[in-house]
C-alpha cells in the first residue's frame, strides 16, 4: 500500500474541514482532506440556513466570526464566486421584560468587545421588519454588519480555491482508525488508504468524538437534532435574521424553545427551530411535528406570511458541548493532534476564521488574540458557563 505524507490531514469536508483546507494550503502547507461523502458540504453544512454573525457573548467566537465575515464579505470580488452573501444584520426581539434585560446586558458587553450592535426600540424593530406582531413588542437589538449566505456554494467556493491552492481531497473515504507512532507523526487508516501526517485536525462535525476516540480521547459532543425548512420565494419585504427567543408550549406538537428565519438571496424565507427538549442523538430524518409547531409561532409573529408556501423540510445535527461552545485546539498527550469540533448551531459562520487561526497554529504564528480564543476554547475549560445566545 502506498503510503503518502501531508503536512496536514484534515478529517472531513465539511463547514471547518475546506475553509480551514483554504487557509493551510494557502499558507503553503501539504494538505489532504478526508470525507466520506462523495462532495464536500454533504455532512451538517448543507443543513445549516446560512446565518453569519459575530454578534455572540464569547470573545473567542466574536473574533472568529469578526474574520468569518470579512472573509464571506470580500469572496465575490476577490474570487469572482457569488455565495449569496447579504449584509442584511440580524434582530432579536424583545417580547417580554426578562429577555429585554438579557438583550441589554449582553449590547454593553457586545460592545465593549467592538461590535456594532444596539438595542433599539419597538419603532425601529417595526421598521426593519415591516408587518411584524406589535402586541407586546418591546423592542430588540440590531447588528447590521452580520448576515447570511449559502452554505453549499460557500464551502464550493472555498474547495474551489483551496484545490487551486493545492489541497487534495480524497471523497468516498472514511477515516476508520488512527495510528500514532513513536516519532510523533501518524498514519491514518481508511477504508481505503492509509496516510502519513505530522498533523490531524479533526473537523468531523457529528463524528468528532469517534474520531477522538481513536487517539484516546473523550470529546464531550453530543449532537442533537434540529429541523429547517425553506419557502417559495417571495419579494424581499425584510432583511434581517429575526430571532424570537421566546419558549413556547404546544401540548400536541410539542415545546419548543428559540426559532429564527430570514429572507435569501433568492426571496425565500429560512428557517429553524429548537425543540425543547433537545434531541440527543444522530437521527436526521425529518418529523411532521416540525412544520405545524414553527408554522404557528412564525405567522404570530409575522402574519403576512400566513399564505406562503413551504417547498422543503430537512433536519440535521447540531454538534453540541455541555457550554455551547466549540472545542479548538491541541491535546497535551496527543501532539500534533487539533480539534475544531463542537460547531454547536455555529460551525459555518466559525468556519474560516477557525481555519485560518489553525493554520498559524501549526506554523506557529499565533498571535496573542489567537492565545486568548484557544484558551476560551481549549478541551481543558471546565464547560460551567452557558453561551446565552446559542
Ligand atoms: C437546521 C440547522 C440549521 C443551522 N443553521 C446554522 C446557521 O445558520 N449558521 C451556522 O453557522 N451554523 C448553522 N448550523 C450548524 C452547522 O450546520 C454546524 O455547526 C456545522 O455544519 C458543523 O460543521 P463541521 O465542519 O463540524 O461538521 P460538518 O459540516 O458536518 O462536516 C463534518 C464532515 O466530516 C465527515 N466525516 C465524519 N466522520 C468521518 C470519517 N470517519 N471519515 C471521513 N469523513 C468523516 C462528515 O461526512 C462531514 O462531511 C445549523 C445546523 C442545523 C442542523
Amino acid at each position: 500500500m502506498l503510503i503518502t505524507e501531508y503536512d496536514v490531514l484534515i478529517i472531513g469536508a465539511g463547514s471547518i474541514g475546506v475553509p480551514t483546507a483554504l487557509a493551510t494550503a494557502g499558507d503553503g502547507l501539504s494538505t489532504l482532506v478526508i470525507e466520506s461523502f462523495p462532495s464536500v458540504a454533504q455532512g451538517d453544512n448543507k443543513h445549516a440556513i446560512g446565518g453569519i454573525r459575530a454578534t455572540h457573548t464569547q470573545k473567542s467566537k466574536i473574533l472568529l466570526c469578526k474574520r468569518s465575515i470579512e472573509i464571506f464579505s470580500s469572496w465575490e470580488q476577490k474570487f469572482g464566486d457569488d455565495i449569496w452573501w447579504v449584509q442584511g444584520g440580524y434582530c432579536f426581539l424583545a417580547y417580554t421584560k426578562e429577555i429585554e434585560q438579557t438583550l441589554i446586558e449582553t449590547v454593553k458587553k457586545q460592545k465593549l468587545l467592538g461590535l456594532n450592535i444596539d438595542y433599539v426600540d419597538k419603532d425601529r424593530i417595526k421598521e426593519l421588519i415591516p408587518g411584524i406582531n406589535e402586541q407586546g413588542l418591546l423592542g430588540g437589538t440590531f447588528s447590521p454588519e452580520d448576515g447570511n449566505a449559502s452554505p453549499l456554494l460557500a464551502l464550493n467556493a472555498f474547495y474551489r480555491e483551496s484545490k487551486n491552492r493545492g489541497a487534495i481531497y480524497k471523497f468516498k473515504e472514511t477515516v476508520i482508525k488512527i495510528n500514532s507512532n513513536d516519532d510523533g507523526t501518524f498514519r491514518v487508516i481508511t477504508n481505503k488508504n492509509s496516510y502519513a501526517t505530522s498533523t490531524i485536525i479533526n473537523a468531523a462535525g457529528g463524528n468528532a468524538r469517534e474520531i477522538g476516540n481513536m487517539v484516546g480521547i473523550d470529546l464531550k459532543i453530543e449532537p442533537e437534532s434540529h429541523e429547517a425548512g425553506i419557502t417559495e420565494p417571495v419579494k424581499r419585504f425584510f432583511s434581517p435574521m429575526i430571532v424570537d427567543m421566546r419558549p413556547a408550549r404546544d401540548p400536541v406538537f410539542g415545546d419548543s424553545k428559540n426559532y429564527y428565519f430570514y429572507q435569501n438571496r433568492e426571496g425565500k424565507i429560512i428557517f429553524c427551530l429548537t425543540p425543547e427538549p433537545s434531541i440527543k442523538g444522530k437521527d436526521r430524518r425529518e418529523t411532521s411535528n416540525f412544520l405545524p409547531q414553527i408554522c404557528k409561532r412564525m405567522v404570530n409573529l409575522l402574519p403576512r406570511l400566513k399564505n406562503i408556501k413551504i417547498r422543503r423540510t430537512w433536519r440535521g445535527l447540531y454538534p453540541m458541548t455541555p457550554d455551547g461552545n466549540p472545542i479548538i485546539g491541541l491535546i497535551d498527550d496527543v501532539k500534533g493532534f487539533i480539534n475544531a469540533v463542537g460547531m454547536c448551531g455555529q460551525g459555518f459562520m466559525l468556519g474560516p476564521g477557525v481555519g485560518e487561526l489553525l493554520s498559524r497554529l501549526i506554523r506557529n504564528e499565533l498571535t496573542n488574540e489567537d492565545k486568548e480564543i484557544l484558551k476560551e476554547l481549549s478541551y481543558y475549560r471546565d464547560f460551567k458557563g452557558e453561551e446565552k445566545l446559542k
